[in-house]
């Protein structure tokens, strides 16, 4: 034993139990990934050197991936240099566009929108994606964070609902990140690790303003349909997007990056899962640099107790791990594809 306390980023414990483990490197059904980020928000702006698409495609394919949604198209020529990328895998990787916010106060905005789009879906768009730039980061004229709900981007919602665009927005991040960084934080390593991450500022809108905001969204634009990312930005409340569920039919969601919360809370995740089985999506927030999917397929399919959700030493999202919830296979077949195809595709 060592002579002094050990520090917590020093502390790996190894676990003793001996239950059943599987390891599923492949969906039981081909799956549609909604959530990748191929472009330059996640990999930087040089992308295009980071990774091969030929054997990307390849090495997704392998990990039993029927199709995957890029949500990093933006507009534009960023629009073409995306595409230019992905030829001549269109039929493998699917791309989401999206319009520059900052354009807001200019006059024209409307007619910037409805022209970007149309551009858009010229070039093979089949969505649009918003992030948390808009509500946490761009400011208006006024020095006002531009808030989701904001009426001068309903132009978005309805121009997107006129060509059946799905759009895919994440607007928050996990609770802890807008709370203090100290002690009583379940996430303070990662906070350490990524103080940026952090919106705990008291000019920044709260995480309730947030919910409330993106609650108003879906009231007010029934005809757009929205996959709200992240299990619809709140996986630690799951009765609280359930309550959203049953009340916007326009609503539905991916649960990319959050199985570190919904496998800490099995009984309850499954339950959300075979009643919302219509509604949910698979994603993963995978790049090409790096694939998540096995830890997803083991929540899902498997009754494994107590497992890693990350392959990292430490896990990254905080000190837990996850159970899985045994789903079966008609709820399974309706997550990994048929879902996405209805709400993407339109089959
Ligand atoms: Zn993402």
């Amino acid at each position: 034993m060592s002579d002094r306390p050990i520090y917590l980023t020093e502390y790996v414990p190894r676990s003793e139990l001996v239950v059943e483990s599987h390891y599923v490197n492949t969906p039981r059904f081909p799956a549609i990934d909604v959530h990748t980020h191929f472009g330059s928000l996640v990999l930087g702006d040089n992308y295009e050197e980071q990774y091969d698409m030929g054997r990307t495609v390849e090495i997704m394919k392998s990990y039993g991936l029927k199709q995957v949604i890029n949500l990093d198209g933006m507009w534009g020529a960023e629009l073409d240099r995306m595409m230019k990328k992905i030829h001549p895998y269109e039929d493998f990787v699917t791309t989401f566009g999206s319009v520059d916010v900052s354009k807001l106060d200019e006059s024209g905005f409307e007619k910037y929108v409805v022209q970007t789009i149309k551009e858009s879906v010229g070039k093979g768009i089949k969505g649009l994606k918003f992030w948390k730039n808009i509500s946490l980061v761009l400011k208006d004229k006024n020095g006002k964070y531009i808030p989701i709900d904001d009426k001068r981007l309903k132009v978005i919602w309805e121009t997107a609902a006129e060509y059946k665009l799905p759009v895919l927005i994440h607007i928050a991040d996990p609770v802890a990140f807008f709370k203090p960084i100290d002690r009583y934080n379940e996430r303070y390593e990662e906070l350490q690790a990524h103080p940026d991450w952090s919106f705990c500022n008291p000019e920044l809108y709260s995480f309730e303003e947030l919910m409330e905001m993106q609650e108003n969204l879906l009231a007010s634009n029934p005809n757009t349909t929205f996959i709200v990312a992240h299990a619809g930005s709140y996986a630690e409340n799951l009765a609280c997007v359930a309550k959203w569920l049953d009340k916007y039919p326009n609503m539905y969601i991916d649960f990319a990056d959050r199985i570190a919360e919904a496998g800490r809370q099995p009984y309850t995740a499954r339950k959300f899962f075979i009643k919302y089985q219509d509604r949910i999506l698979f994603g993963t927030d995978s790049t090409p640099l790096d694939i998540k999917h096995r830890f997803n397929y083991r929540f899902l399919e498997t009754w494994d107790e107590y497992f890693d959700y990350s392959d990292k030493e430490i896990p990254p999202q905080g000190r837990w791990k996850i159970y899985g919830i045994g789903l079966e296979d008609d709820v399974l077949e309706k997550i990994y594809y048929k879902n996405a195809e209805k709400v993407i595709f339109g089959k």
